[in-house]
């Protein structure tokens, strides 16, 4: 069956797995290289090798584009940030991924940080821009900002977009479809799924942009490793099954949380694994995270357990982040035995 005619979720379990043949091995070994035999696409393990093809195969049939993997999120970002010059105009969100915000903030650029869920700002923004950055929901105060409209606009005025795609996967949102220029992903997140290692993806559908990503991969050498490469595909396999059951328990903890009497707000924006929830201050939300025994107190988010922490424990989290906010991402565990926990922790 021609790939075009699958679903993601077929995609997920059988894009970029090995041609069939007798007695060959269902899904791809894990390469390890430096040197190739000349003739081929790649010469040297820098820039390219069979190592990381399946999981740029079946990245790009989920995202309908091209895939350059990286070696971490901020790795893939740092490509496309590197297609402006100095000078140039940027729009970001203004509580994007903290990371995302210092890697423009030490750029010699115009930065312009806004409220992404208010259209009519953001439009504003986005009037001889060079580069309109996306995030949706962003990461941890879950707003949602229009796409369709933001990408619109952003091509109108002739400027680059991306959309870092990690909350929603390509199986909730698909940005290139959208007209945006590139996509990005930590894949260290529910892509790979078990928090056990670190890599990222940029995805375009332009030639253009995608040779000027690969030269930055290329030069710059933030290429993914072989094992992170296999654990990637394989944690892929079963995305949509994970983010199914993990989309169903957020939504019952955050019908319970906007109950609790402990709870000043509750945020889950329909889709996704990720909860935000505000308690009265930083004290009583430090000491939550510290007092479950399910959920894990730790950083990170999109694993198969479930794990939470107080954002503003980071010095780079902005100040417009409520000090009592905790970002809770939903794992596949039994619901109840979750709630049970955090009921508990919230008693503490
Ligand atoms: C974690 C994260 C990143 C950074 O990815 P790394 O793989 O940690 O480098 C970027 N964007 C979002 C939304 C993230 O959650």
């Amino acid at each position: 069956m021609a790939s075009t005619d699958l679903s993601p979720e077929s995609l997920a379990v059988h894009a970029g797995r090995p041609q069939q043949q007798p007695g060959g091995p269902l899904n791809s070994p894990i390469f390890l290289a430096s040197a190739l035999q000349p003739g081929g696409t790649s010469e040297y393990a820098r820039h390219g090798n069979p190592a990381w093809e399946p999981l740029e195969d079946v990245i790009g049939q989920l995202e309908q584009g091209s895939a350059l993997a990286f070696s971490s999120g901020l790795a893939a970002s740092a490509a496309v940030f590197s297609l402006v010059h100095d000078k140039a105009v940027v729009v970001a969100p203004n509580h994007g991924y903290n990371g995302t915000t210092q890697q423009l903030q030490l750029r010699d650029i115009e930065l312009r940080l806004v409220d992404v869920s208010d259209t009519q700002t953001a439009l504003s923004a986005i009037e001889g821009a060079d580069l309109v950055w996306l995030e949706s929901p962003t990461n941890p105060a879950l707003e949602i900002a229009d796409l369709p409209v933001l990408i619109e606009a952003a091509k109108q005025s002739a400027a680059i977009v991306a959309v870092d795609n990690t909350f929603s996967t390509p199986l909730r949102a698909q940005p290139l479809l959208l007209g945006a220029d590139v996509v990005t992903h930590s894949l260290s997140k529910l892509m790979a799924g078990h928090t056990d290692l670190v890599l990222g993806a940029a995805v375009t559908n332009s030639p253009d942009l995608f040779s000027r990503l690969k030269q930055h991969r290329d030069l710059h050498g933030a290429i993914p490793g072989a094992l992170e490469s296999f654990l990637t595909v394989r944690g892929i396999r079963t995305l949509h099954v994970r983010l199914d059951r993990a989309e169903s328990n957020a939504t019952e903890l955050h019908r319970r949380l906007l109950e609790h009497p402990l709870v000043a707000e509750s945020r889950y924006p329909g889709f996704g694994t990720v909860i935000s929830f505000v308690l009265e201050d930083a004290d009583q939300a430090q000491r939550v995270t510290e007092s479950s025994k399910l959920v894990t107190y730790a950083t990170s988010l999109g694993g198969v357990e479930s794990t939470w922490e107080r954002r503003r424990r980071f010095a780079a989290e902005p100040e417009t982040i409520p000090a009592g906010l905790i970002r809770l991402s939903v794992g596949i565990e039994a619901v109840e035995d979750l709630w049970r926990d955090i009921d508990q922790a919230l008693r503490a």
